[in-house]
């Protein structure tokens, strides 16, 4: 997969030369190319922004450097990226929306600082490549750079190869399947007591059938406690008996 992130803090991604998607990255599985979105001005102080129309505070991301990046990264051709623009206005980023974007070829990321970005580019951008404008959460960052960490990470993971174990995926709290609307619940290793605390006996009893349902329980017991409001997005089918009993 190629990911291209432009951005005017090149520098904010250099997390992604370590571990899995350093090793993606060296082993040819991703392709990420890091742009300065300065290159794309013309003045003595290689300007990004300005005063925002119809007043207010703050700075808006100028269009022109922006529409010219495009430009040169994404040309028009056959290939063309999937446009993702962290926004705290854009449609919230989930397990399932990493999953689809796992599925892309080619992904490009624009980083807004200041009020964001004028909105032009992206209606400009959206007639010439799929746009995607993605929210981490109900929270106001200072600029996208750690949106698009977040993102390439959880995108990253799900490509085939990346992680060492592909059914760990399976496991996570939201994955999609059993899984999906849940979080996983409490996990354990050796030593089997520390501290005076034991780990859950069921999981050493070798019996895979019970360890399976102790962990669902768990699964339920814990989404119940911190995320009650995703039980009700449980697929009805997916219940069984004893689900509805935790
Ligand atoms: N004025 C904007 C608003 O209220 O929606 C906030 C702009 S914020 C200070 C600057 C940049 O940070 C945004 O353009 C976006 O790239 C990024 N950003 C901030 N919060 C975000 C969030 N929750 N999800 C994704 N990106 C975010």
């Amino acid at each position: 997969m190629r990911l291209d992130i432009i951005s005017i803090f090149p520098e904010y991604f250099a997390p992604l030369d370590v571990s899995l998607i350093g090793k993606a990255r060296r082993t040819g599985l991703l392709d990420v190319r890091v742009h300065d979105l300065r290159s794309w001005t013309h003045d003595r102080h290689r300007t990004v922004d300005d005063t925002p129309y119809g007043g207010g505070p703050g700075m808006v991301m100028k269009p022109e450097p922006w529409g010219e990046a495009l430009d040169e990264i994404a040309p028009a051709g056959d290939a063309v990226p999937r446009l993702v623009v962290p926004t705290p206005s854009g449609r919230p980023f989930t397990q399932a929306m990493a999953a689809e974007l796992a599925a892309e070829d080619w992904l490009l990321f624009a980083c807004g600082r200041y009020e964001g970005i004028d909105s032009r580019v992206v209606a400009e951008a959206a007639t010439r490549m799929p746009v995607s404008e993605v929210s981490l959460g109900d929270f106001v960052l200072a600029g996208g750079e750690v949106a698009v960490l977040v993102m390439t990470e959880a995108i990253g993971r799900l490509i085939p190869g990346v992680l060492g174990n592909a059914e760990s995926v399976a496991d996570d709290s939201f994955a999609p399947g059993a899984m999906e609307s849940l979080l996983e619940g409490p996990v354990f290793t050796k030593p089997p007591v520390w501290r005076e605390r034991a780990v859950p006996e069921i999981l050493l009893s070798g019996n895979h059938g019970a360890i399976a349902r102790w962990r669902r329980d768990e699964a339920l017991r814990r989404t119940a406690a911190h995320r009650p409001e995703l039980l009700g997005r449980l697929d009805p089918e997916r219940l069984d008996k004893h689900d509805r009993k935790v």
